[in-house]
């Protein structure tokens, strides 16, 4: 964007505070990034205006927001880029990006640039290029990410003072987006000491312990994430005293990593990719741990499921076999969060998502043959559906977890 003619770049808002950290790391590389953070009740018929409406919910939520983004900004479309991630999968994401073309063009806005993100290769054109230290400071942001999530989450509906857990988060991503950005804090050494800064920082708030319902979320990655997404779910468990769980984005990343081995042994492929596949693994994991060894010394906090658990229990519910959307992970996150105590869970499920409805719902049943308690509701978002009626069916699945 330096040497461009771009002057701003437009991304869509999904995790707030893994996506404020790689705001920063994309400034720092020379973009200047614009996170679409806040819903409007009309983005959703601008994206229908210019997507099929058969097309899955996330991508008319998506492509809605930056369209009447740039309308409502008056962004010169020329002056402008869009970026979006593809994952590279069998699943619809992977063409995400000429979807958003086409609506582009149709909505008179051609000339803004279109950008991915992502490792597969894909679109290598309108690629950002990843260099490895692009790669090792988005890794380092991400871990931090969750880690500050996953704290945040089980401290906030018990603080003594209310809003402490915002405000520390909001220091953090400050300070930390500087260290990763300004003094190479995506090294490891500086990793393992900033997950101890993190977990102690969270242990300072006073709390009080109080009866909670404790409630999952799971599904696919964008409603399960982003609160433009699925209406403020979180924000809305926290009202209803509840303590809610999301599982971290690393769970996904190590995910995509892992598929690459598993389909190879299952299905053949080349060997050399299997074995690169692994090598990067080892070294993503050899960041990872950081976390929990620091959650260790403060035993107020639960441990991260490590990844390699979840890839058991996957083989436990069904297999590893099944890799389109979330595949696998899906209800191996449900059966984790059960076994962590989260029996409540709410499997949120995007309008015109096959694979995840297969994953996701398909799949309660064998959950409940598997852990009797587990309480799982499956949530449909789209564009006509309320959201007094999405909150009306999860009111009801608490109902059953008070009893
Ligand atoms: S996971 Fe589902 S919602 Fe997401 S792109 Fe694939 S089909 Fe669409």
């Amino acid at each position: 964007m330096k040497k461009t003619k771009f002057k701003q770049l437009l991304m869509p808002m999904m995790l707030p505070i893994h996506f404020k950290l790689y705001a920063q790391i994309l400034k720092k590389e020379g973009y200047n990034p614009i996170i679409l953070d806040t819903p409007s009740p009309t983005m959703i018929q601008e994206g229908l205006k210019y997507v099929h409406n058969d097309t899955c919910y996330p991508a008319i939520v998506v492509i809605g927001q930056m369209i009447e983004a740039i309308k409502k900004e008056n962004y010169i479309p020329e002056e402008t880029a869009v970026i979006i991630t593809q994952t590279g999968g069998g699943c619809r994401a992977s063409n995400y990006l000429h979807l958003l073309r086409k609506a582009l063009v149709r909505a008179g806005l051609e000339k803004v640039t279109v950008l991915s993100l992502n490792l597969s290769g894909l679109e290598k054109e309108y690629s950002i290029k990843l260099s490895i230290k692009f790669i090792r400071m988005a890794l380092a942001a991400s871990i931090y990410g969750d880690l500050i999530m996953h704290l945040a989450n089980q401290i906030k509906p018990y603080e003594k003072n209310k809003g402490q857990t915002n405000k520390l988060i909001d220091e953090l991503i400050c300070k930390l987006g500087d260290d990763i950005t300004n003094h190479h804090g995506y090294r490891k050494n500086k990793v393992k000491k900033q997950c101890q800064m993190i977990v102690s920082s969270f242990s300072k708030i006073p709390y009080v312990k109080e009866k909670l319902i404790k409630v999952g979320i799971v599904g696919e990655i964008f409603v399960k994430y982003s609160n433009v997404g699925n209406n403020n779910l979180e924000e809305f468990l926290l009202s209803e005293h509840c303590e809610v769980r999301v599982p971290g984005l690393m769970g996904f990343i190590d995910h995509c990593i892992t598929q690459k081995f598993d389909q190879i042994k299952l299905y053949g492929g080349k060997w050399y990719v299997s074995f690169i596949a692994k090598l990067f693994y080892k070294y993503v994991q050899s960041y990872e741990k950081y976390a929990n060894l620091a959650i260790k010394n403060y035993q107020q906090f639960d441990l991260i499921m490590p990844f390699d658990e979840i890839r058991k229990i996957a083989n436990k519910v069904c297999g590893l076999g099944i890799i389109m959307g979330e595949g696998w992970l899906l209800y191996s996150e449900m059966y984790a969060l059960c076994q962590e105590g989260f029996e409540n869970i709410i499997c949120t499920q995007p309008f015109g998502c096959l694979p995840n409805h297969i994953v996701g719902k398909g799949m309660i049943k064998r959950i409940k043959e598997l852990w009797p308690n587990a309480n799982i509701v499956a949530i449909d978002y789209d564009p006509s559906a309320t959201k007094v009626n999405q909150e009306n069916r999860i009111k009801l699945m608490l109902s059953i977890a008070k009893k």
